[in-house]
């Protein structure tokens, strides 16, 4: 079978080089991304990854199709940060991290980012990381050390490859925890003991010796995670730029040792951080707000969204308030545009029935350049200088490819336009049966029974358009859809 699917590249941070995407396997794209602690609200930064992969996951789905692609984000519900937190309010763990885990559905849902086929918790897959932690100790590419098991860095030649960093600058260059029980400062946690008040479950057994009650560190939950959803290789592997080292070193070391005859994620993407006056934005610098202070400012998700994805993701960025007005005053105008020239949800359910919504192949051949945004974005404004509905459909499939648009009939509300009355769906019926009898009406010539009903739909206020064949309606000024029962 020959495909004509778009050529999608993208920036790969292991061989720090563009590659051309070829899934292993197209009918199985698996894309894997890590996700947030849940102990807090999500802050902007947090979204910028979200919105980075929610992008790449929706041009996916348009190059290999819908069914053919897989997205898991996990989400890490043991940490230390999540039981200081149940230590300081008194409440317990359970409660916090699904507290959180309802926000930040809530809040990325607001940024128009589709949930991921599969969001695993980590304390759902304890047994597959203890299951890996054995297979570790068992090829001697980890010890057990004072109730903790340890990764032996030295026994994994070629860490830091991910980085392109030796292990002495990596040393030089990070808050390398050192501690007595460790062989060697560079070792990273795989198990850790717990008290009687921590969370904890049976740890790894080792030669016939139970480690002991415990709980997992926090790198191995996406190598088991992703080992248990996706097998021992699969294609991307996507997070935030802070990650890289240590821990998606830590995940390639576990994962390479662990399941040797695989290759782990073919292809590793990292976004640049979100920024204030030119710091990381992040918990720990204090300098975060979070995305429902900015929704509960009454900044609208979409605006949110088209902010992130005005700057390219291997970019840092700055939230600005001018970048923000300036995004809601592109969007009240391609909303309003849109609307005026009758978009509605029905519409767009017809035209894709009809086959008739087709993409513009340069706005998907510039995102498929390494998600290039701001070209995509640029590629908007000109498709958008359309002047009728038919040519104005590659601007509308734009629009929705970058999630700026869920809901065409909210096309009015988003523009802060008039909303327009409801449509009931028995007038709906009506008003296509209509449509259909004058269709056939011209068909047979019978120009009098056609224009009969032309003048009635006229006198109900109903605006026609017709597209390739295809007629779509909307209610115009003065709609009164009693006026249609004299077609009767
Ligand atoms: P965390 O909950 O801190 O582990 O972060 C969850 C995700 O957000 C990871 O992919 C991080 O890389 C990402 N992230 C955290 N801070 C920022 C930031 N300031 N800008 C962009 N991404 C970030
Ligand atoms: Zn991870």
């Amino acid at each position: 079978m020959t495909t004509d699917r778009t050529t999608i590249r993208l920036h790969d941070t292991k061989t720090r080089r563009k590659v051309e995407f070829a899934p292993i396997d197209p009918e199985n794209v698996r894309l894997y991304v890590c996700g947030p602690t849940v102990y807090d609200r999500a802050h902007l930064g947090n979204a910028r990854p979200v919105l980075v992969f929610d992008l790449l996951y929706r041009l996916l789905r348009e190059v290999f199709g819908r069914e053919h692609v897989t997205y898991a984000r996990n989400f890490t519900d043991v940490d230390d940060k999540i039981n200081a937190r149940a230590r300081e309010t008194g409440r317990p763990i359970r409660d916090i991290t699904e507290e959180t885990v309802l926000w930040y559905h809530q809040d990325m849902d607001a940024l128009g980012a589709l949930r991921p086929d599969h969001e695993p918790r980590a304390t759902d897959y304890i047994g597959q990381m203890v299951a890996m932690i054995e297979r570790l100790l068992l090829s001697g590419h980890a010890y057990v050390a004072e109730g903790h098991v340890l990764f032996s860095v030295a026994s994994y030649e070629t860490y830091g490859a991910l980085s392109g960093r030796s292990v002495e600058d990596m040393i030089a260059g990070a808050r390398v925890e050192v501690a007595p029980y460790k062989r060697d400062p560079m070792d990273f946690v795989l198990w850790k003991p717990s008290t009687e008040d921590e969370p904890g479950w049976d740890g790894p057994v080792f030669e016939g010796e139970p480690v002991g009650r415990g709980r997992p560190g926090w790198h191995i939950e996406c190598s088991a995670m992703s080992y248990q959803l996706f097998g021992e290789s699969f294609d991307i592997h996507g997070g935030g730029i802070d990650l890289q080292f240590p821990h998606h070193e830590n995940e390639i070391a576990q994962s390479a040792c662990a399941h040797p005859s695989g290759d782990f994620a073919r292809i590793w993407m990292h976004n640049e951080m979100l920024q204030v006056e030119g710091k990381k934005m992040s918990k720990s610098l204090g300098n975060f707000f979070t995305v429902r202070d900015l929704l509960d400012q009454g900044v609208a998700g979409e605006v949110v969204r088209l902010v992130m994805l005005g700057t390219h993701y291997r970019k840092p960025m700055d939230w600005t308030a001018e970048k923000r007005a300036e995004a809601e005053a592109t969007l009240a105008k391609w909303y309003g545009l849109l609307h005026a020239h009758g978009f509605t949800a029905k519409m767009v359910r017809d035209l894709k029935a009809a086959g008739d919504w087709a993409m513009d192949a340069e706005f998907l051949g510039v995102l498929a350049n390494d998600l290039n945004t701001p070209g995509a974005i640029a590629r908007m404004h000109v498709l958008s200088n359309a002047k009728t509905p038919a040519k104005l459909v590659p601007f509308a499939a734009a629009l929705e490819l970058m999630g700026l648009i869920e809901d065409w009939d909210a096309l009015a509300d988003l523009a802060g336009a008039d909303a327009g009355p409801e449509i009931a769906p028995e007038i709906d019926a009506a008003v296509t049966a209509l449509l259909t009898r004058r269709a056939e009406a011209r068909a047979a010539k019978d120009w009098a029974e056609a224009d009969r009903i032309r003048d009635i739909l006229n006198a109900a206020g109903v605006q026609v358009t017709d597209m390739g064949g295809q007629a779509s309606w909307q209610p115009g000024p003065g709609f009164d859809p009693a006026k249609l029962e004299a077609a009767k």
